[in-house]
């Protein structure tokens, strides 16, 4: 199996992609990070790559609100991907990790006139929580750090401290996820996912003004609502008790794909079984980024190992 790393411009084996104590990412947090799913199909013998120009497209945004001016194009990172992938000698579904980084290795709080980076690897990635049965959510009592804090509009390592507290707190307290309220008091996202409610046939999802990260499975999921299923999404905000009372709930994000949400602070969300429509947007999804929807095929980038 060959363990391969983008790094220093080049692939390399990953035993040789290191960097210094002294490199200012590490101290402050000062890097932007993608997660990009990529499905394994053994009856095609083939990977299927999500969404992948997508993540390219908010890593670079990502960029430049760190001011990181990383010196490549979208269509170069997709081609990193494809050979990391492509080389990565895995068959079974994996996940491409992008991590743009102040290279310099200075001491100093500050985002300008240091270096930037990139590295990427492969990592073998199945299921992150269970699918099948539902998941098991804790309000956390850390609340989503506000927009004039951190921006959440970007993929950013140091706010994942924030994400980090919240979940630990809930896997502490008996649960399999958290889910983070604003400073006001409404629901915001899980530690890595988008969170949906359904109520009266209603899709509803907090707005990206509610602190979100905007995910690219999110805007996926409601497209397919919407096309597939004559479903609109309504973005607005959630109170949090309106939590207790929704039909359905599901989270949704490139790590947990559609993840029907089937507790919240133990209190049974439906009748505590998987709802309908958060069944039905589950499937459809799992089609589509699995290459098996023709529709959708502009999603993905299929890929054929190399031997
Ligand atoms: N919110 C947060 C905080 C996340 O880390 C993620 C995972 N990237 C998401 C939402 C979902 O985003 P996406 O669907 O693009 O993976």
């Amino acid at each position: 199996m060959a363990d391969l790393a983008f790094f220093g411009g080049k692939i390399v084996p990953i035993s040789e992609a290191k960097i210094s104590v002294k490199t200012h990412a590490l101290h402050y947090g000062t890097s932007a990070f993608e997660g990009i799913r990529v499905n394994w199909r053994d009856d095609e013998k083939k990977f299927y790559i999500f969404q992948l120009e997508e993540h390219f497209k908010r890593l670079l945004r990502s960029c430049n609100i760190l001011r990181m001016d990383l010196p490549y194009t979208i269509d170069q990172m997709c081609k990193i991907s494809i050979e990391l992938v492509q080389r990565c000698g895995h068959e079974e579904d994996i996940y491409i990790r992008p991590l743009a980084y102040k290279s310099t290795e200075a001491v100093g709080v500050k985002l300008h006139d240091l270096d930037c980076d990139l590295t990427m690897f492969v990592i073998p990635f199945g299921p992150y929580i269970d699918l099948e049965k539902g998941i098991k959510c804790g309000t956390s009592s850390w609340r989503k750090i506000n927009g004039d804090q951190m921006p959440n509009q970007a993929k950013i390592a140091g706010p994942y401290i924030n994400h980090a507290l919240s979940k630990t707190q809930a896997i502490g307290n008996g649960f399999d996820e958290a889910i983070l309220l604003t400073q006001k008091g409404y629901v915001s996202e899980g530690s890595g996912e988008n969170i949906f409610i359904v109520k009266d046939g209603q899709i509803i999802t907090p707005p990206p003004s509610d602190n979100i990260l905007v995910g690219i499975t999110r805007n996926s999921v409601m497209e397919l609502a919407k096309n597939e299923f004559g479903l609109d999404t309504i973005e607005r905000s959630i109170d949090f008790s309106e939590l207790y009372v929704a039909d359905e709930c599901f989270m949704t994000g490139t790590a947990a794909h559609v993840a029907p949400v089937i507790e919240i602070d133990r209190r049974a969300v439906g009748d505590g079984s998987i709802g309908p429509i958060t069944k039905k947007l589950q499937k459809l999804y799992f089609d589509v980024e699995q290459g098996r929807n023709e529709k959708y095929m502009h999603w993905c980038t299929a890929v054929t190992p190399k031997k």
